[in-house]
């Protein structure tokens, strides 16, 4: 099994805690996520440490204000090192304010150029606004992403679309992920979306310290409980826990270059 989202760094257990505790359950490999320089540079330091980490480093949207051709040094810099397998998270988000619908495409397509300068997948952070406007920061970044990112694996992490969503993903050849909030009783729309996601393009992970899945709900995530999220989607795609372990696995292995 794998975690392929987490951020180990804002984490309060040590790594090597959360790393010992995931193998305990069979969870054999994370991808720890930067979110901005210190953080970046924090997963690349937990990386190099621990040989079941692996990162990405990039820029969140929330933090885009402000980002400029240094920062995007920055990243493309530590994107070269060995640990680094991927870009990201970047992508919009329109449920926050705080920065600018401009600032965070600037961002993003500089992610998007930096992922297919070093060849690497970009994960894609994407989040709505409630009310009026629901629905817009998915159909700005897919416009985006189809018209830029085109040949580049693009990974949808913590999948919160419609299922047509999924399916249009899906078709574009896009990576979809699914979170602790596909476990959650009122998501039987993302519950739906992770059925319709084929085997080759379907990931799963924690995002901890945030969105823990039911079970554990309201304490702080770990990457050990993503068993409980893989549980949710192999039972809504109708298949065993073993065999969806399998698939995601192995995309994550095809992905991210991990072996073993
Ligand atoms: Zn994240």
């Amino acid at each position: 099994m794998i975690d392929s989202h987490a951020h180990l760094g804002s984490c309060e257990p040590p790594p090597e805690a959360l790393v010992a505790d995931a193998r305990r359950v069979g969870v054999e490999r994370i991808l720890t996520i930067g979110l901005d320089a210190a953080s970046n540079r924090e997963a690349v330091r937990i990386g190099r440490e621990h040989p079941e980490v692996f990162v990405a480093v990039g820029h969140h949207p929330n933090s885009a204000e402000g980002f400029d051709g240094e920062a995007a040094a920055l990243i493309e810099e530590l994107a070269a090192d060995e640990v680094v397998r991927a870009i990201g998270e970047t992508g919009l988000d329109y449920y926050r304010d705080r920065a600018s619908e401009e600032a965070q495409v600037r961002a993003f397509e500089a992610q998007i150029g930096i992922a297919r300068r070093r060849g690497l997948p970009l994960v894609v952070h994407l989040r709505d606004s409630a009310g009026p406007g629901a629905g817009r920061a998915v159909a700005d970044a897919f416009e985006l992403l189809a018209g830029e990112a085109d040949g580049l694996d693009v990974i949808l992490h913590c999948f919160s679309a419609t299922p047509e969503r999924a399916e249009e993903a899906a078709g574009r050849g896009w990576h979809v992920s699914f979170a602790g909030n596909v476990t959650y009783p009122r998501s039987e729309e993302l519950r739906e979306a992770a059925a319709l996601v084929p085997d080759r393009l379907l990931l799963v992970e924690t995002d901890s310290p945030y969105l823990a899945p039911q079970p554990v709900r309201g304490r702080p995530n770990a990457p050990a409980n993503v068993t409980h999220t893989a549980e949710v989607v192999a039972a809504a795609r109708g298949v065993g826990y073993e065999r969806l372990d399998a698939v995601v696995t192995e995309n994550a292995a095809r992905l991210f270059r991990w072996s073993g």
